[in-house]
């Protein structure tokens, strides 16, 4: 069996044309000897309606909410009947959209007695995304000539009770994965599930997170041992920087795990950072695609990149971030003074991304700034706190900067004329930060990559991405 996991995003499947387009794809797959599992997103933006459905009644806003639900069931319907023509199928198909529109209008008008949205009542709100585009996209792959079959994803990802970010239970997900999609896939047939939900285990419905559905396609991948994992998106892969700030900006070929890893958690939008996880694990590959340029062969996350001229692989840059910096003479040669730094911003259940600490003073950046006041206040009871807002962080990732004599004196040398604010290089060693002001970033982002990726290794690189990006 050649097993494929492909998950395709809410972009992918945003309309009859795409889901076209998807097909196509999929049906590619099948003719060249693969069997694929496929794990969609709900259509591009539902999730994000949903959930203002879900705010709208729980402030009491019952028609204000009905109505989004209403012209959700028509975007549903409308492109189910693009798609399915046959009237059988399409019969049951409205008939399945409309059972769950009800049943989702059913809670919307409860949460709008009872005012309350907990995590549970939105995971179950947000579930019907997935729930009906995935069925939506199983009937439309076979009225396509695919034999496709809706599964569904909460009888098979089963997690625990943490509602809105629920932990898989791997074992159990197996487990289902064999007894339920495997002989699906014996047989021939195309499972088509929704990614993001997924059920604890007494059938509650639960979700991943958001953008969850990468990182269904990992488990799903990594409970069948696939032989990769495709993720299916609306850019050509992982590129050496935003092509938005550079347009010769390339595109990535080949990129180890680690490295995709510390670039999806400073913000580049192409994979949820947990998704590699299941995948690293069974050292299964991960391919990201473009479902709009299918032939265009996207980036391969594998576990060991091959060594590569250029030091660095990406350029990712994080906006929006806040500095703060602690200045305490107390805290010379004294212990126990970070942990009492750190417990103020868990108490605020504030993430921080960077630190950098001298014998006096330690500098955080956090990307949450609405409790940023509260937490100075704390901080200012231990020592002296100033924060600034409109600060940058830009990240250089590259495995082969390990170890290296004099690739820092080539980052700093390259932006020498903009003003760094704080300096860190990861335990892992494969990355390089620095944080700047916001106006300068774009400059610096250019000037690094002028510096780095001038003379490409074309069997890293994309070297015809260097076209601008208008072909
Ligand atoms: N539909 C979900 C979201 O928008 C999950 C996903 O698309 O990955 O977050
Ligand atoms: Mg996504």
């Amino acid at each position: 069996m050649n097993l494929v996991v492909m998950k395709f995003g809410g972009t992918s499947v945003e309309d009859p044309a795409a889901i076209q387009r998807t097909a196509a794809i999929v049906a590619g797959r099948v003719a060249s000897g693969k069997n694929p599992v496929v794990v969609v997103s709900a259509m591009a933006k539902v999730t994000d309606q949903l959930l203002r459905a879900a705010d709208a009644a729980s402030r009491g806003d019952r028609t204000g909410a009905l109505a989004i639900s209403s012209r959700l069931r028509a975007r549903h319907r409308d492109t189910a009947s693009a798609l399915v023509k046959s009237p059988t199928e399409i019969a049951a198909l409205l008939q399945f959209i409309d059972e769950r529109f009800d049943s989702l209008d059913e809670v919307l008008r409860g949460l709008a007695a009872i005012l309350e949205l907990t995590p549970r009542i939105s995971d179950l709100i947000v579930s019907y995304g997935e729930r009906i585009s995935s069925r939506i996209v199983a009937a439309a792959f076979c009225e396509l000539g695919i034999d496709a079959t809706p599964v569904d994803s909460r009888e098979i990802v089963i997690t625990d009770s943490q509602f809105q970010k629920a932990v898989p239970l791997d074992d159990i997900i197996e487990k289902r994965a064999a007894e339920k999609l495997l002989p699906l896939i014996v047989a021939g047939k195309v499972p088509v599930m929704g990614g993001f939900i997924a059920s604890n285990e007494v059938g509650i419905p639960t979700t991943l997170g958001r953008g969850g559905s990468d990182y269904t396609g990992a488990l799903i991948g990594g409970a069948l041992s696939a032989k990769t994992i495709e993720i299916w998106t609306d850019v050509d892969g992982i590129m050496t920087t935003d092509p938005r700030i550079c347009p010769d900006a390339l595109r990535v070929k080949v990129i180890s795990f680690e490295e995709a890893a510390e670039l999806a958690y400073f913000g580049a939008k192409v994979l949820h950072p947990a998704t590699i996880l299941p995948a690293v694990q069974k050292n299964i590959p991960v391919l990201v695609l473009n479902s709009r340029n299918a032939a265009c062969e996207g980036t391969r996350i594998i576990s060991l990149a091959p060594h590569c001229k250029s030091p660095f692989k990406c350029i990712a840059v994080k906006k929006k971030l806040s500095i703060i910096d602690v200045v305490a003479n107390r805290m010379l040669m004294s212990h126990g003074y970070l942990s009492q730094i750190f417990a103020i911003f868990d108490k605020h259940k504030c993430p921080v991304d960077m630190v950098s600490t001298s014998e006096v003073s330690v500098s955080l950046t956090v990307d949450s700034h609405a409790s940023l006041p509260s937490i100075a206040a704390d901080l200012s009871t231990l020592a002296d706190v100033k924060y600034e807002g409109k600060k940058a962080l830009v990240c250089m990732v590259g495995e082969d900067i390990r170890g290296q004599q004099g690739i820092a004196a080539q980052v700093f040398n390259a932006i020498r004329h903009i003003n760094v604010r704080m300096i860190s290089q990861g335990a892992s060693e494969i990355n390089m930060s620095f944080l700047i002001e916001e106006e300068d970033a774009e400059e610096a982002v250019r000037s690094l990559h002028a510096a780095f990726f001038q003379n490409p290794d074309p069997s890293i690189f994309d070297v015809e991405a260097r076209k601008p990006a208008s072909s």
